[in-house]
């Protein structure tokens, strides 16, 4: 298959690599068919996240269509479209029973240097370098998917990838950042950073029932008058193809 392969700073490549196989028996191979590049990506491109190796491949944002289960897959079948989150968790441990799946602490294989290297250690992650767990990414034709009766999302045929892709990783990070701000009806919200986690934050801040939402940014190309009103740099925005998410 064609992958996203990390090669060096600022070097990533299309090579051709191995099909993922069935390792354990809940893990699923899905054939995708969307996957996106993430702003932290460009930390992996830059070199900035230590432990990755040449030829990791690369994307932990995707969704696709089941391929192949293994044998202890319960939750999925062949065929299934799914959108999968970049969180790799067991569902059983003592953070994942408490829904802080982020914290699971038996999916990363690789939590010791983790905590050395950056002092705390996350769960296995899809595509960002071994101190994540090594996992092969989803910028690639077909990726294996561990703990498929966990994590992954089966989503509805009527809806098409680019509305659903982003269920991966930036919308639930965007909606967290709402969520954790307790807004209340009629509140007025500040967000500041107008990148697609923050234009996800602003729709949910929406969602969550703020009257007034504030989005704070300074990159001219986000501002929809930037040559009228160059200096004005604090403006109300709605983006509409987020608000299509809701309706
Ligand atoms: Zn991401
Ligand atoms: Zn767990």
């Amino acid at each position: 298959m064609k992958a996203l392969c990390w090669h060096g700073k600022e070097d990533v490549r299309v090579d051709n690599v191995p099909d993922p196989v069935i390792e354990n028996d809940d893990d699923v191979i899905v054939k995708v068919t969307a996957t996106a590049i993430c702003g932290s990506d460009l930390h992996l491109y830059g070199s900035k996240v230590p432990t990755l190796e040449e030829g990791d491949i690369l994307g932990h944002e995707f969704m696709g269509i089941v391929e192949e289960t293994g044998s202890g897959v319960t939750h999925l079948k062949k065929g299934d479209r799914v959108v999968v989150p970049f969180t790799i968790s067991c569902g059983h441990c003592f953070f994942c029973e408490k829904d802080l799946f982020s914290l699971c602490d038996t999916t990363n294989p690789n939590e010791d240097k983790a905590r050395e290297l950056i002092g705390h250690a996350t769960c296995g992650m899809f595509g960002y370098g071994h101190i994540t767990g090594g996992f092969s990414g989803g910028q690639a034709e077909y990726v294996r998917v561990p703990k498929a009766n966990v994590g992954p999302l089966v989503v509805p045929d009527g809806l098409e990838d680019d509305k659903l892709l982003f269920l991966s990783d930036i919308f639930p990070t965007g909606y967290m950042a709402a969520e954790n701000a307790n807004i209340q009806h009629g509140d007025t919200v500040a967000v500041w950073g107008c990148g697609p986690v923050g234009q996800f934050a602003i729709q949910s801040a929406w969602m969550l029932g703020a009257g007034r939402v504030i989005a704070i940014d300074h990159v001219p190309e986000r501002l929809p008058k930037p040559m009228a009103r160059p200096k004005r740099w604090i403006l109300s925005m709605r983006p509409k193809f987020m608000k299509s998410l809701w309706r």
